[in-house]
């Protein structure tokens, strides 16, 4: 007889909540403490989670959510995917393990790249076709019995076995991993066998691949696959997880498969739900709905929650509560952030508060809303108090937003504005520039932190910066660069640095997540109606042009990459909330503007990031993201010129997108893929100003003249010189002067190379 679940999370943030897992990591691979140490820390780490989680109450708690690194990395070592250059180095089994992650003096480290449409990065397993799988590491199975000894019974969780191979890359040209799926699976029933061993009841298997478009052969991949785990005679009880979005038709597919239970995200798209009544074999297997959203931060509507599960009782054997995805993605504790705005805090929920919420979910479920009464009426009047709030719906905000027209996402056509911008400008063919930010030296971040810790005063903060951007706009003179930058010395972050200044943001002390590895970030929230009180760049870039007679371009972040990296609100789309940083930034730019700043450049670094894992939810995604950067962008003259900067190699699909964003030039990172993208741009009939970067910022090498004017020549065939810009492939501020110096004459001796 299958254990019931009652109440579990699909997964919890691993990185400490103090992080201390990062500062042990950081502390090991400075060889400052053992490897005894730092897996005492991990181990801790375990110790708090599973115990906080059984003592919330949950009916399952899963074990094998934390990881040194990445969670994606632990299954390819599970299952002894280690490429032979790492295992060749001759290292014990973590050393071998962070050599994948990090690299070493003689291997570079995997490839990384985004999970899914979240901030978190994954290693990239390499497949190929001799590729071996055995069950090589143990670590799920001590795990489990780590748990236990504590007195916690865990519930296993793993990266399921076709997503595993999905998110792998081909070792070599023309191979697909997913041939390898048979084979993978041996391991994954060893893996099975011996956690039944160990006495596990459940284990999860997550797929969140499913979320995104499959073809019909990888969902004949996956029924095979769960047959086969399903008829597994030795075995805990399955729990495949499906987030990230509706699963389409691999929910059929699993409902129909020998496995116990189903883990369901009923957050992410409503379609989901409608969905569960249609799956033929549900009704003997355990469905976790996951109706606490796991990877935004707004508290939930119990209410809600409660009514979503409820309809769903007749559709299985057992309904369970649970979180829509691992909790990951939200930071630690609401309370562990004495500073913040009261009101705004009693509206949030971080994983601490999940695990509550889930654990009441679940308690009413099974015994009736009346032994959770106080904590429902509690959720219902901080929803209410939300809903009602005036900074969250502010009227001046909706009713400029109410009276705008179609022209005010229009610009005069490019032909004038090109005039205008000729005259008023005066730049030479190629002209050459940088991205913004200039390298972030020691004495320009504490003066930053002195400033914040109020060991200095504003107007000393204000010098120290103004001194920095002298040095800047000096250098880049004397260097030779055409169109100037203020070097961005006063922005800790390109996004933070905004959102402290808008309204309708709030930005925490605690609330990390973990990025990759070591790595966290503190994403702003975004929780109500959005305007800008005051000018929030025009001193500085002021500032900047006052000490030249070269334009200066203002620097600006753009509305999209505004949310992609922020937690954003759930009560209205983001296409409503897009536009409303939008028209603050355009008033920014309006600003500038009248401040004399001829050229400003609007960042949308993250656009492609924001888009849906379905091919049918891309289009309507790209018209909001590009009508909001039109609208940030069309309130000056013609005269002023619009540049964006986008980085990432692949444009493919948002290539269009990038010409209907109507900027006057779009930087754009090339240098690696060798301009490569100028001729996708041809193909899709691009008119515009293009500066593919002629220099890779991502590494410390400084490459010569030659190489850059090497890189222009190819641009030049494929772009005429008139609208072709010069300048590196993103910022500056990760790079040393040292390296910056030299590579920035390298870049003007190119341009002028070109020019002659
Ligand atoms: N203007 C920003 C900078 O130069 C752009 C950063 C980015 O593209 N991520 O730092
Ligand atoms: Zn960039």
């Amino acid at each position: 007889m299958t254990s019931k679940i009652g109440s579990t999370v699909l997964g919890h943030p691993r990185i400490g909540p103090n992080r201390e897992l990062k500062r042990a990591l950081e502390s090991y691979w400075a060889g400052r403490i053992s490897e005894a140490d730092l897996r005492e820390v991990a181990r801790e780490l375990r110790a708090d989670t599973w115990l906080s989680l059984a003592r919330a109450g949950l009916g399952s708690v899963p074990s094998g959510t934390f990881s040194y690194y990445d969670h994606v990395l632990d299954t390819a070592v599970t299952f002894g995917a280690v490429p032979r250059r790492y295992a060749e180095l001759g290292l014990g089994a973590l050393d071998t393990y962070f050599a994948m992650a990090r690299g070493t003096s003689e291997v570079p480290p995997l490839e990384m790249t985004k999970w899914f449409d979240t901030n978190y990065h994954y290693l990239v397993p390499e497949i190929g076709p001799d590729s071996r799988f055995s069950l090589s590491d143990r670590t799920a199975v001590e795990q489990f019995r780590e748990a236990r000894k504590l007195g916690v019974e865990t519930r296993p969780v793993l990266v399921g076995p076709l997503t595993f191979l999905l998110l792998s890359k081909p070792a070599e040209d023309g191979f697909d991993p997913l041939d390898k799926l048979p084979e993978l699976t041996d391991a994954y029933e060893q893996l099975l066998r011996e956690l039944h061993r160990a006495g596990a009841q459940w284990v999860q298997l997550d797929e969140p691949a499913l979320a995104a478009d499959r073809t019909p052969r990888e969902l004949d991949a996956l029924r095979d696959t769960y047959r086969r785990l399903g008829d597994l005679a030795e075995r805990p009880a399955i729990l495949t997880a499906c987030y990230f979005g509706d699963p389409g038709e691999a929910l059929g597919v699993l409902a129909a498969a020998p496995i116990e239970g189903i883990a369901l995200d009923l957050v992410t798209d409503p379609s989901t739900q409608d969905r569960i009544a249609g799956a033929a074999g549900l009704s003997d297997k355990a469905l976790v709905a996951g109706v606490v959203d796991g990877r935004n931060i707004w508290r939930a509507d119990l209410d809600r929650c409660l009514t979503t599960a409820a309809t769903l009782l007749g559709s299985a054997r057992e309904v369970a509560i649970g979180s829509s995805c691992s909790l990951l993605h939200v930071p630690y504790d609401v309370d562990a952030e004495p500073d913040l705005d009261p009101q705004v805090a009693s509206w949030l929920s971080f994983a601490a508060q999940k695990v509550r919420e889930v654990g009441t979910l679940g308690r009413a479920l099974s015994e009736g809303r009346d032994v959770v009464a106080t904590e429902l009426a509690e959720a219902r009047s901080a929803i209410a108090d939300r809903a009602r709030a005036e900074r969250v719906r502010h009227h001046r905000v909706r009713a400029r937003i109410e009276a705008l027209r179609p022209e005010d996402s229009r610009r005069a056509d490019y032909r004038t504005r090109q005039e205008a911008q000729q005259e008023s400008l005066r730049l030479p063919p190629l002209p050459s520039t940088t991205i913004g930010s200039f390298p972030q030296t020691t004495d320009v971040r504490k003066a930053r932190a002195a400033f914040r810790a109020g060991r200095i005063d504003q107007s000393t903060y204000r010098q120290r910066m103004r001194d920095e951007v002298e040095r800047v706009i000096a250098l880049q003179e004397d260097v030779g660069l055409d169109v100037l930058v203020h070097g961005e010395p006063e922005r800790n972050d390109m996004v933070q640095y905004f959102a402290e200044q808008l309204e309708g943001f709030a930005a925490t002390e605690n609330g990390w997540v973990q990025s990759y590895g070591s790595r966290c970030v503190r994403p702003p929230i975004l929780f109500g109606d959005v305007w800008r009180p005051e000018p929030m760049t025009v001193e500085w870039a002021s500032y900047a042009q006052r000490l030249t007679d070269k334009p200066v371009k203002g620097m600006l972040t753009g509305p999209v990459t505004m949310l992609a990296w922020s937690f954003v609100r759930d009560d209205q789309t983001q296409a409503d909330t897009a536009r409303q940083v939008a028209l603050a930034i355009r008033d920014e730019v309006h600003d500038l503007e009248a401040a004399g700043i001829r050229v400003v450049q609007v960042d949308e670094p993250a656009l492609r990031e924001l888009l849906p894992l379905r091919a049918e939810q891309r289009p309507p995604y790209l018209e909001w993201a590009v009508e909001s950067f039109r609208l940030a962008t069309s309130g000056v003259s013609e005269a002023t010129q619009i540049h964006t900067h986008l980085c990432y190699s692949e444009f493919g699909d948002v290539i269009d997108a990038i010409v209907a964003l109507d900027a006057d030039v779009t930087s754009i990172e090339a240098a690696r893929s060798r301009m490569e993208v100028l001729a996708d741009l041809n193909e899709v009939g691009f008119q515009r100003g293009v500066g593919p970067g002629v220099y890779d910022i991502h590494s410390p090498r400084v490459p010569d003249a030659h190489e850059m004017a090497d890189l222009l020549e190819a641009a030049r065939a494929a772009v005429p010189a008139e609208r072709l810009w010069v300048n590196p492939d993103c910022g500056l501020k990760t790079r040393d002067y040292a390296q910056v110096e030299p590579a920035l004459r390298n870049v003007v001796k190119a341009a002028r190379q070109l020019r002659s």
